[in-house]
């Protein structure tokens, strides 16, 4: 049982994060935000697929006017990222942006930085403090080095008492590193002491295959101990795999409402079928199946009676095909030609 870390509620538009027993799932366009068209298809795909928050790149002044017809005609709320240039952040908040990111170790000087916080004050909406290695304060990096978790914590700190004086409370805060060890030890160190909502990710995570490893090497053991308010998944590939490896992670701590799990055997010489195609097109059905099920694929009866049995659509192959099994009663026999098409039944009647 995983007991949530308490944190403070803050509102992107209309989503929560913080402060309740759920992570919410976000995603980064990677198309040219003034490339209006482009940016609004993926963000609605993105958001087809379960994304919750999106946030999109402010390059120049074309990109944060664009904010204005974007935020228009898309849903979930939009988060501007803003780096180097201050005033990007005031055009962003002006133009419509439910939320910005910064990284206060690149956004200029107290004076510029305390303008923005003044302004998205004024239009009540959130900052995320976006502390990342690579991008520390110089006296930090002197004292502690690269990719030390506690100068993460540290500077993150400095920037929320800063950010208080100011009487501002909305925030969200993470700390980035592409190093696995660095992220969980400085979220961890974190989650002791800063209440606000805390925006986890490995970043710079690599491709499909190595994030979806590095990306759980480091979040699973924060989300193991109730850490992380709001989650996004770095891949060097189209945003759309992002939330679904963030929604596998996610389904494994029970915190996502209505996403499948699959449970399939590896195969061994036991098998008499040919199970692996059909596992393979069943694992990629079920991305777009918004249920909460569990779906068993047994190669044959040595686990596979037990276990298709406890699933809510079971299958356990035999040398004539195999046997489905729904909620622990057996339906019937399928012949081999038609395992596909009755299992994929069988989850849609669910
Ligand atoms: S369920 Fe059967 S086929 Fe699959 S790994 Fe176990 S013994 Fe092998």
């Amino acid at each position: 049982m995983i007991t949530r870390k308490e944190t403070k509620k803050v509102f992107v538009k209309d989503v929560q994060i913080g402060g309740q027993n759920k992570v919410v799932i976000q995603s980064m366009t990677n198309t040219k935000t003034k490339d209006i068209t482009a940016t609004i298809k993926q963000i609605k795909n993105l958001e087809l697929l379960g994304c919750e928050i999106v946030r999109v790149a402010i390059l120049d002044f074309e990109d944060a006017e664009a904010l204005k017809e974007i935020s228009k005609k898309v849903n979930i709320p939009i988060v501007a990222d803003i780096h180097y240039n201050y005033k990007l952040a005031l055009a962003s908040i002006l133009n419509g942006a439910d939320k910005i990111r910064i990284n206060p170790g690149n956004i200029g000087n107290k004076k510029q930085l305390k303008e923005i916080v003044l302004l998205a004050k004024e239009k009540n909406i959130p900052i995320r403090i976006g502390i990342n290695s690579g991008s520390l304060e110089k006296s930090l990096l002197i004292k502690y080095g690269q990719n030390n978790p506690k100068a993460l914590v540290i500077s993150a700190k400095r920037i929320i008492k800063y950010f208080e004086t100011l009487g501002f409370f909305n925030i969200v805060v993470s700390l980035k590193s592409s190093d696995v060890l660095t992220t969980i030890e400085a979220y961890l160190l974190a989650s002791k002491t800063i209440k606000y909502p805390l925006h986890i990710g490995v970043t710079e995570a690599g491709g499909v295959f190595t994030s979806s490893i590095r990306s759980s090497a480091g979040l699973a053991p924060l989300l193991y101990k109730g850490i992380g308010d709001t989650i996004r998944i770095s891949v060097s590939a189209e945003p759309e795999k992002e939330i679904r490896i963030c929604k596998e992670l996610l389904r494994n701590f029970n915190l996502i409402d209505f996403y499948p799990k699959l449970i399939s055997c590896p195969t061994c010489g036991r098998i008499q079928w040919n199970a692996l195609p059909i596992y393979e097109k069943i694992e990629e059905y079920l991305q777009n199946v918004n249920k909460n099920i569990v779906v068993a694929l047994m190669g044959c009866s040595v686990n596979g009676l037990i276990e298709g049995k406890h699933a809510d659509i079971g299958f356990a192959g035999t040398s004539q095909g195999g046997i489905l099994f729904k909620k622990g009663i057996e339906i019937k026999k399928v012949p081999e030609d038609l395992i596909l098409t009755s299992i994929i039944e069988e989850i849609e009647k669910f």
